[in-house]
């Protein structure tokens, strides 16, 4: 059943591969845990670490999580569980501008309702990597004492024509040699506020002829008056990331360190950095490892911050949780599920190699999801008013007929809901026809159809207005042919139409979605996304559902019988006025080309 697609066992990927011959070998067991973050003193105090594995998910909080965020959340939160290890929340907050409270809680809300949790063996993992700037600066002037660093005055654009190219070595800086004690001196003036930004910057002494350019003494340290949202103006210097990373993967006892495709040229600095520090006796070994694989690339979607950014301050979206935008916030209020966004994640598996995942992909774990548990109801969308002209005759003025059906098709458990038949009714409006093509099996004059979990109803006819338009439809009970009844079967009809009393359905704000982009690459080749935008990826109409659905909670979801997956917004929705919005059609019918 569809319940155990949703939880295949975990393919097996090179990560996986890794892992296990990581423990297998035991080549993380001698660790020791200090319950804290902590350099090769403090963890040697501690205990031996009890998680076999440590991973860690390392966002900077300057903007909204997105759907390929979500993809390295799945794995390294997934992996740790797996494994007997635990998956540490770290925020990279070491760039001290762009970086906001509002996007910390909103990262920490998404990783949680994503299923994930950052307490493990007694700690709760929740770090942020400005916590760590003390040692940084410690193990810069590591650095320095051990001849591995320096400052170099150059300016800017001297630095950069002497890195050299692909195709030619750089040039050692004219201030490569100067001794410990100057550097050193020159160091603590930095930090201590005694220059302006830019005027001189620590770099680590590597090799300027190096093939990785990323090995070409990268800097290590700038000069950068700004306050930061945690240490204010304690420091007016800071470490670039690249020097960062590693240092915030050890003091955490990070075992695998998991990124995208495009660190693999900084893995040979990220290893250098470590072992020197190591060397210095300031972090622990066995030390963390660099591992990359591709980044999520999604068609119709845009996964750069930045242009996210873009679409919500230029209001091309209504806000963040859009339930268009690709954010974890926006495909909750879509009415995703955590399992569906987790199933996807295990379907599209990680790789080395870079490629694009088709949307449809994204959609068919959520119709997989939703289908095995998401109620059914009946909508109708466009609706057209049906009068049943023998009702009054056959069952008297104003009498409402009892009918139910099942919550959910396969199971029974879910239980049944109940809604009344009364004399008027909506129905689609496509599903009338005065002048049906062959084949057409709905209503038109002299037809017969069932009104599902109804009667079998014979059409009459039609009323319009004074242009022409329709405005009511005509039909006739057939008697004793109520659905569950022995007298169901005694006439064959071939159409079933799905419909909502009158009197007693519940008007409701449905919005419908799609998708916000018409091309699939809507950002490749330095193309601007906007001239992309669909125009028609939301569109707001009044619809009426079940009388069941008149008070339901935010977020819950349904099926509306041959419309597609539905939820109740979580913003907007009321008691008693409802609003949802299109989760999903029931098919992907974009791929055939029929939006
Ligand atoms: P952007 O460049 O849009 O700002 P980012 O990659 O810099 O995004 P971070 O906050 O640094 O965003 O990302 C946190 C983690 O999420 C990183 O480990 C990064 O590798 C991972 N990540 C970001 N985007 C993707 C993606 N499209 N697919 C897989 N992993 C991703
Ligand atoms: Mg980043």
């Amino acid at each position: 059943m569809s319940e155990e697609k949703n939880t295949p066992a975990p393919a097996s990927n090179f990560l996986r591969q890794i892992i296990e011959r990581d423990l297998a070998q035991g080549t993380y067991a001698s660790r020791r845990w200090a319950h804290v973050p902590g350099d090769a003193a403090q963890q040697a105090a501690g205990e031996p670490d009890p998680a076999k594995i440590r991973t860690r998910f390392p966002p900077e909080p300057n903007g909204y999580l997105h759907v390929g965020h979500a993809k390295s959340i799945c794995l390294n939160f997934g992996l740790a569980r797996d494994y007997g290890g635990v998956c540490h929340m770290r925020f990279d907050d070491t760039n001290p501008e762009k970086e906001e409270q509002e996007y910390v809680d909103s990262i920490t809300d998404s990783v949680q309702w994503l299923g994930f949790s950052w307490e493990g063996f007694g700690d709760t993992h929740l770090y942020f990597a400005s916590n760590y700037f003390d040692f940084m600066y410690r193990a810069a002037e590591a650095l320095i004492e051990a001849g591995h660093a320096y400052v170099d005055q150059q300016t800017a654009e001297e630095m950069r024509v002497n890195r050299g190219t692909l195709t030619e070595k750089g040039k050692d800086s004219p201030w490569r040699d100067r001794s410990v004690a100057e550097n050193l001196a020159l160091f603590r003036e930095m930090r201590d506020g005694k220059h302006a930004d830019g005027a001189m910057i620590l770099r680590a002494r590597i090799d300027m002829a190096s093939p990785n350019i990323n090995l070409r003494d990268p800097a290590i340290y700038r000069i950068k008056r700004a306050t930061h949202h945690n240490t204010g103006d304690k420091w007016c210097i800071y470490p670039m990331y690249t020097f960062a990373h590693p240092i915030e993967d050890a003091l955490e006892n990070i075992t695998h360190s998991i990124c995208t495709l495009e660190f693999e040229d900084q893995r040979p600095f990220y290893d250098w950095v470590l072992e020197r520090l190591a060397d210095a006796g300031l972090l622990a070994r066995p030390l963390p490892k660099q591992y990359e694989f591709a980044r999520l690339n999604l068609t119709y979607v845009i996964t750069s911050k930045r242009k996210l950014m873009q679409l919500v301050t230029e209001n091309h979206v209504d806000g963040w949780d859009d339930p268009r935008m690709p954010t974890i916030v926006g495909l909750r209020r879509r009415g995703y599920t955590p399992e569906s966004i987790q199933l996807f994640a295990e379907r599209i598996g990680v790789s080395k190699a870079d490629s694009w995942i088709d949307y449809s992909t994204l959609e068919g774990a959520l119709r997989d999801d939703l289908d095995g548990k998401a109620a059914r109801a009946m909508a109708v969308l466009d609706p057209l008013r049906l009068k049943l002209t023998n009702w009054e005759s056959l069952f008297g003025a104003g009498h409402a007929e009892p009918c139910s059906a099942p919550v959910h098709p396969h199971h029974e458990e879910m239980g049944r809901r109940a809604f009344n038949l009364t004399g008027e009714i909506y129905i689609e409006r496509e599903d009338f026809m005065e002048e049906p093509p062959k084949g057409y099996h709905r209503l038109y004059p002299g037809n017969m159809a069932r009104l599902k979990y109804g009667f079998v109803i014979k059409c009459t006819g039609c009323e319009k207005d004074a242009t022409g338009n329709i405005t009511a439809v005509l039909a006739e009970i057939v008697p004793d042919t109520k659905s569950g009844t022995p007298g169901a079967d005694s006439v064959k009809v071939k159409g079933v139409i799905t419909w909502v009393s009158a009197s007693e359905g519940v008007q409701a704000e449905v919005r419908l979605y799609d998708r916000l982009f018409t091309e699939a690459h809507p950002d490749a080749g330095g193309r601007n996304f906007l001239d992309s935008l669909n125009p028609n990826s939301k569109q707001v109409i009044s619809a009426w559902v079940e009388p069941g659905l008149a008070n339901t909670l935010a977020d819950t979801k349904f099926q509306f019988e041959r419309h597609g997956y539905f939820v109740a917004d979580r913003v907007d929705s009321m008691p008693g006025k409802p609003v949802f919005n299109r989760t999903t059609t029931l098919r992907d019918t974009w791929s055939q080309g029929q939006k």
